[in-house]
């Protein structure tokens, strides 16, 4: 690192070096073995697909395959689907529920055990950095799994007066941005409540998935219990179609989600939804600001904005409009952005040639409608799919990128004058999954976050999970809990004593 002193506090008075030559900080890759192709799991094995189809996943960060992942078919979903009904009926559902405690708390221990490889692995196939992999997905991946451990033989004590059952075999479908802590956010509550699952991660990022596997034999669960089929959508719509699960779960697009309501209206199938958003992230006058601006960059350039809850709208009382830009394009100026596997790395590649696209239209818009656009002066790799932190100010709420879910490392700035105006455009949204309100007052902190059509609502901080407290939208953003006692619920009958 170049010599220098340390910034003055109240940043804006020291001038931060123009560079910041950091070695390279590179995690060692070959903790992780990746075999040339896998199978589908399916009653306790790695299969080849009855479809004979195959795709190729690859690393973002080089646009370099990694492995040859299978295409699963309608036959091969059916069989998955056959595998889990009889691992349900036969064993799992009769098994002590403390025993499916013991199976749930081995599971999350072998995470710990094997996480270094399995963030190596994340990293490597989604794009994101190291540094939230090791220190962010794996931790809370296997942190739901101890907390609903936990609930596994106590389920009548969560729902007092009713009798729990378990619903059967649920199909689970999850997105990209957090391969392996969606998938634990989907099994974990599952199994937990004695159901099995059928679980499709998504088309670029089956890897964790896979090895995830490994960690169930390992675990020694009854074969059958978890099954994974990989594939793209159309693997995802033959889960959904199948007439032999109770229940669909599904995180993904808001349009997707849609599809898969209609698909399942009137077949008697549960279903909750876990969908996109277009959070506020709200900064009153009195907030203090290096604060804020520290959790308005996590908020937006965390997993490179690949995160449904991310604070995609920064809404700044215009008092304190200028300072906090400024504050932030200054903060933005030090953001690594580059190889996933460098423990320096702050933002990552970009997970898909198509996710690349789609933020690229979204920017283009912006400018074309009218904002200001300003990304920080930073280096992009050469090969790769890779986006500059990008800000928007001079936004007007009626822009494409005021509007529609960008899913990239792209805020867009906005002002207002006092609560209400804050209010009325922070929910001036489709969606409702998150918000954030920065502030010294405590009762304006209780007051907006009543007031904010939003699943969650963060207070001075941002991004920030725990297994026990529930997670989940209003309005397109979705319907059902994922986390806490709440999380539990989508999988079970609860039936009067
Ligand atoms: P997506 O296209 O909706 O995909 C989600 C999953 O559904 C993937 O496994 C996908 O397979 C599968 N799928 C696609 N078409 C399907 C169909 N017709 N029937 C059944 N399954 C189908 O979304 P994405 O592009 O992967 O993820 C980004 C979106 O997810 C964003 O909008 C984001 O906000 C949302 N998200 C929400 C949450 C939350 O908790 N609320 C969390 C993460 C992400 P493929 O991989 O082949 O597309
Ligand atoms: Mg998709």
């Amino acid at each position: 690192m170049t010599e220098t002193k340390t910034p003055a506090r109240g940043a804006d008075r020291a001038p931060i070096p123009a560079s910041w030559d950091y070695a390279p900080a590179p995690e060692a890759r070959d903790i992780v073995k990746i075999a040339d192709r896998y199978g589908l799991f399916i009653g306790g094995k790695l299969v080849e697909p009855l479809s004979r189809q195959r795709y190729t996943t690859l690393d973002p960060s080089r646009e370099e395959p990694l492995a040859e992942i299978a295409q699963a078919g309608k036959a091969d979903v059916a069989k998955a689907v056959r595998a889990a009904r009889d691992a349900y009926t036969k064993t799992w559902s009769k098994l002590r529920p403390s025993e499916r405690a013991k199976y749930l708390f081995r599971i999350a221990r072998i995470l710990q055990e094997r996480s270094r490889e399995l963030a190596v692995l994340e990293s490597l196939n989604g794009g994101k950095p190291i540094r939230e992999s090791r220190d962010v997905d794996l931790p809370l991946a296997a942190a739901h799994f101890f907390y609903y451990a936990g609930w596994a033989d106590k389920l009548e004590y969560a729902f007092p007066g009713r009798t729990p059952r378990p619903i059967g075999v649920a199909g689970q479908i999850i997105p990209w941005n957090f391969p392996l802590l969606m998938l634990a956010w989907k099994i974990a509550p599952a199994l937990a409540a004695g159901n099995t699952v059928v679980l499709k991660p998504a088309e670029t990022t089956p890897l964790t998935a896979l090895v995830f596997c490994d960690v169930v034999r390992q675990a020694e669960l009854p074969p059958g219990v978890v099954n994974v089929v990989t594939g793209d959508g159309r693997t995802g719509a033959e889960l959904v179609a199948s007439d032999g699960v109770d229940k669909i779960a599904f995180t993904g697009s808001t349009e997707v989600g849609k599809a898969i309501q209609r698909a399942v209206a009137g077949s008697g199938k549960r279903l909750t939804l876990e969908l996109g958003g277009k959070a506020a992230n709200i900064v009153f006058d009195d907030a203090p600001l290096d604060q804020a601006v520290e959790g308005i960059v996590n908020g937006i350039y965390f997993n490179q904005g690949h995160v449904c809850c991310a604070g995609s709208r920064l809404f700044v009382q215009e008092s304190i409009a200028d300072a906090v830009i400024t504050k932030l394009k200054r903060r933005m100026s030090t953001l690594r952005v580059g190889d996933p596997l460098d423990k320096n790395t702050d933002v990552g590649a970009i997970n898909s040639k198509t996710q690349l696209d789609k933020i690229r239209a979204l920017v283009e818009s912006g400018v074309a409608e009218g904002a200001e656009i300003y990304q920080p002066p930073c280096r992009l790799p050469e090969r790769g799919y890779w986006f500059a932190p990008t800000v928007f100010t001079n936004v007007a709420q009626s822009y494409r990128i005021a509007q529609e879910e960008i899913f990239g490392p792209v805020l867009s700035v906005l002002t207002f004058r006092t609560p209400e105006e804050a209010v009325e455009k922070a929910n001036n949204t489709p969606y409702g999954l998150s918000a954030g309100v920065w502030t010294e007052k405590g009762s304006r902190i209780l007051a907006m976050a009543a007031r904010l059509r939003a699943g969650v609502v963060w207070a001075n901080t941002y991004n920030r999970f725990d297994p026990a407290s529930p997670f989940g939208g209003y309005k397109e953003s979705g319907f059902g809990r994922e986390g806490g006692l709440h999380g539990l619920e989508p999988y079970l009958r609860l039936e009067p004593r």
